[in-house]
């Protein structure tokens, strides 16, 4: 059983395969420079808690081989004198033609059974057969396909077989635990004390309001599915029905168009779009990546992501929406940094989460649609608290002024920035540069 992004025992249909024979079983996890040297340190820490986590869990027999899986999937399999090697279909942009190589050099079936989805990307398909570009058709096909059950655990016994060991990463953040074991608490936590209250809560980042299942969805230490197979239908579990199914709507927009992890599905706005640049636009960019805008909302958000490696969907849309028309900078430069500091960093989501927001992508908000970040503070943030957990700088201002420090006297008494930019002003910039890129066409 080669593992990659399905890290867990249970509801395991790939493992579940791999036993079916004699019920002997090699666990591999390689370590691949090509994927290793590319992630940040957070994700390559909480990538080596959680293979520790699964390594216990197999009584220590996890067998971690480092090089690339061409070389190193064939070699364990002849010395483990394995008559097939099981594996879960990868949907990345780099999976597939990983798999594939791998599979020419094996010489013993490459079997791969079930996905890190509820649905498999490319099943669900209009009536033509072409895929779903909007989203809301898309769900309601989907919940019509629907999904298997869990699968069935089946005995196995673990082939201890020689490890090179898991590598030593650390990161500045306290990361969660993490495992299958934590990934399962979470989520019965959550559907004890959250998903019934999550559709008035979700939007709110002064709550704890969502379920903070996003990095053990991103490594399989759960399957959507043992999920789904525990949601009723109240609205609140309806309203995370649909998030967990926009996970899967842009996995399937990055099966079908794979460049789109750094493309813009509009092309125009990566040919004809005016961005700005130079060094102002570099300092703009480094204000907002340190939480130096001067914009409460937006400086909290990015110093959130910083201290924890996690950031707020509402926030996420309203920091995405000022780099990209307030900033004028495209969004794949967002979307690197957010890759570079989240603890789920998913390829496919986040992509999608800047088109989205930038309007280039699938189903995209329209460009014109510019988040005013004073609004979406006191809309979202309506006391203050979020502003006031993530800037010290502002702990002085009682209630929901600490999102307009520019109207007290003391709004800057402890060095919190001013403004880098007149918000309206750039709005209007903003919707002059996408006036002049529909001209060009
Ligand atoms: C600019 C931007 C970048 C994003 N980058 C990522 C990313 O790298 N990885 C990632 O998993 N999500 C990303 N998202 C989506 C969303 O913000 C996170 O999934 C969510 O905040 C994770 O917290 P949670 O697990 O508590 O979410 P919950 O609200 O509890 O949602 C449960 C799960 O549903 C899925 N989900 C929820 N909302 C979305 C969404 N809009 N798109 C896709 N899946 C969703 C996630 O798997 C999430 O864990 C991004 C959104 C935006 C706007």
């Amino acid at each position: 059983m080669w593992f990659r992004r399905d890290l867990r025992l249970h509801d395991n249909p790939a493992l579940a395969g791999a036993a079916g024979g004699d019920g002997h079983v090699v666990p591999l996890f390689v370590i691949d420079p090509r994927v290793w040297d590319h992630a940040s340190d957070i994700r390559r820490t909480y990538l080596v808690r959680s293979l520790t986590a699964l390594d216990e869990s197999l009584s220590g027999n996890l067998v971690v081989r480092h090089g690339d899986p061409r070389t190193v999937v064939a070699a364990v399999a002849s010395e483990s004198r394995a008559d097939s090697v099981h594996i879960a279909t990868d949907f990345g942009p780099y999976g597939p033609s990983r798999d594939a190589a791998v599979e020419a050099t094996l010489g013993v079936p490459l079997v791969r059974t079930g996905s890190p989805y509820a649905v498999a990307p490319g099943r669900v398909t209009k009536g033509d057969g072409t895929a779903y570009r909007v989203y809301t058709p898309f769900y309601r096909a989907w919940v019509q396909h629907g999904w298997r059950s869990p699968a069935k655990s089946v005995p196995t016994d673990w082939v201890s077989l020689r490890s090179e060991g898991i590598p030593a990463a650390s990161c500045p953040i306290d990361l969660p635990a993490a495992g299958e074991a934590a990934a399962l608490a979470c989520w019965q936590e959550f559907r004890s004390d959250g998903v019934r209250d999550y559709s008035d809560r979700r939007n709110r980042p002064d709550l704890a309001g969502t379920s903070m299942l996003g990095h053990h969805l991103k490594w399989g230490e759960i399957h959507p599915r043992t999920i789904l197979a525990d949601l009723g239908d109240s609205d609140g579990e309806e309203v995370f029905r649909k998030e967990i199914a926009w996970r899967e709507f842009y996995a399937d927009v990055c099966h079908q168009r794979p460049d789109s992890i750094r493309v813009s599905l509009d092309r125009r706005y990566d040919t004809d779009f005016p961005w700005a640049t130079g060094p102002e636009t570099d300092a703009r960019f480094e204000a907002w990546t340190q939480g130096l805008t001067g914009f409460p909302v937006v400086d909290a958000g990015m110093r959130q992501l910083r201290e924890t490696g996690w950031m707020h969907n509402r926030v996420r849309m309203i920091v995405a929406s000022f780099l990209v028309k307030d900033l004028h900078i495209p969004w794949q430069r967002g979307a690197a940094h957010f890759m570079s500091l989240l603890r789920d960093g998913d390829i496919a989501s986040n992509a999608h989460g800047w088109q989205w927001t930038a309007g280039c992508g699938t189903d995209a908000s329209p460009y014109y649609r510019v988040f005013n970040p004073v609004t979406q503070g006191l809309k979202f943030d309506p006391d203050g608290d979020y502003v006031r957990t993530y800037i010290p700088e502002l702990r002085h201002i009682a209630g929901k002024s600490v999102h307009e420090p520019w109207t007290l006297l003391d709004g800057y008494a402890h060095d919190y920035p001013e403004r880098i930019l007149d918000h309206a002003a750039e709005r209007n910039e903003a919707l002059a540069r996408f006036s002049a890129m529909k001209e060009m066409n």
